[in-house]
């Protein structure tokens, strides 16, 4: 039996679900592992999925693929482009997109399993797939745990996991230590007092108590944070008042903060709350302002040696100069938490999706950052091949590394 990937990835593309909701998707995931003869646990975390692949003694390495998708508007053109609806947390209707790759993460995933079936007559140990939803709400892993995951299945000696990503198909990134930020997600109440527009006097104007801040927080990193350092305050919300002759009693900012550890975390988190205290005080509110912690994500911290290790597969099996060091990425996951749950090595790395001679043409124009789509923009999307044969062609060496030789 062969597997249409190609099939698969434009169908799950085309058919993208939200963060919680990735029953469709789970569904056919599940159908293809039991297809594949493999013993399937689906539900997990709401919608996650793991199946189990027992070939004998040996070591246990986790794959780990992320489902969902995001409330975005597609703009790449494709034929494929995805036109789905959905429904946000708060019950607004949303366009919903695959605009960060997930799709591919998925398909990529079924297909390894297939080859490492076909395969096994070569290996020993076990494959675990893990299906996991949410991982845009940073709550899917941990979801899935909570379902108790590490009892129901073998536990690993290993977790993996890959990202596609704008860098040029053929080429992988992946680094020891800190491949991905902390982040955490806060919200920001900033209470004033309401009045009439014409009497600001009477009033306590959150708008510009939350215009201060806000400019004030920029100075975290510009003035606060050691040059050598990386960190990240967006304010990515503002919201405050309804009409122009009312000055409103509260505004709302939320924030999205990026660390490359704990330790930063603790000391901008503190910096945050001083400035937000300190602008309050200085408007003389009667209400101080309260901060609270929306979700909190750990940095993604990759093992010296398993990097190293795999390091070494990848230029093994795709040439040597396929892995590069891709620095610290400010975006953050959450598949780091099966491996600080189980206490095993994890390593993430991330695979090329953009046509190479595009890359290499906007290199040389010096537009990378204007003409190559990241992910979550509308714009975004892998292109499908070579990306889907790459995806995985890594997982299937990334495994093999692994689990044991057959001896023959
Ligand atoms: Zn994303
Ligand atoms: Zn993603």
């Amino acid at each position: 039996m062969t597997i249409d990937l190609e099939a698969l990835y434009i169908d799950l593309h085309r058919h993208p679900e939200l963060s919680f909701q990735e029953t469709r998707t789970a569904g056919i995931a599940a159908q293809h592992m039991r297809d594949l003869g493999l013993e399937v646990i689906e539900g997990l975390g709401v919608t996650g999925v793991a199946a189990v692949l027992p070939n004998g003694e040996g070591p246990v390495v986790w794959l780990r693929a992320d489902m969902d998708a995001l409330p975005v508007a597609e703009r790449t053109g494709l034929d494929y482009a995805s036109i789905a609806h959905g429904r946000d947390p708060a019950g607004n209707e949303v366009p919903v997109m695959h605009a960060c790759g997930h799709d591919m993460h998925v398909s990529a995933l079924v297909g390894a399993i297939e080859r490492l079936v076909e395969t096994r007559d070569q290996w020993t140990g076990t494959v675990v797939a893990i299906f996991q939803p949410a991982e845009e709400y940073g709550a899917g892993s941990q979801a899935m745990i909570a379902d108790a995951l590490l009892e129901r299945v073998p536990r690993p000696d290993v977790v993996l996991g890959q990202h596609v990503t704008p860098l040029p198909t053929g080429t992988i990134g992946v680094r020891p230590g800190t491949q991905m930020a902390a982040s955490d997600g806060l919200t920001v109440m900033l209470y004033g007092r309401g009045g009439h527009g014409s009497r600001p006097h009477s009033t306590i104007d959150p708008i510009v108590l939350a215009a201060a801040t806000v400019m004030r927080l920029q100075t975290i990193v510009s003035r606060e944070v050691d040059p050598r350092d990386v960190a990240v305050v967006t304010v990515g919300s503002m919201h405050a008042g309804l009409k122009n002759n009312i000055i409103p009693a509260e505004a709302k900012l939320e924030l999205s903060l990026r660390y490359p550890d704990d330790e930063a975390r603790d000391r901008i988190l503190a910096k945050v709350e001083r400035i937000v205290n300190a602008e309050a005080a200085a408007s003389g509110v009667e209400t101080p302002p309260t901060i609270t912690t929306d979700h909190s994500l750990p940095p993604t911290i990759n093992d010296a040696d398993a990097t190293a290790r795999l390091t070494a597969a990848f230029d093994g099996a795709f040439g040597e100069g396929t892995v590069l060091d891709p620095g610290m990425f400010t975006g953050s996951e959450d598949v780091s938490w099966f491996a600080t749950e189980a206490g095993v090595p994890l390593v993430f790395w991330f695979w090329g999706g953009v046509d190479s001679e595009a890359f290499a043409k906007a290199t040389a124009a010096g537009t990378v950052d204007r003409d190559v789509p990241t992910n979550h923009s509308p714009f975004y999307a892998p292109v499908l091949q070579p990306t889907l044969d790459n995806g995985v062609a890594n997982l299937v060496v990334a495994a093999r590394e692994w689990l044991a030789d057959k001896a023959s």
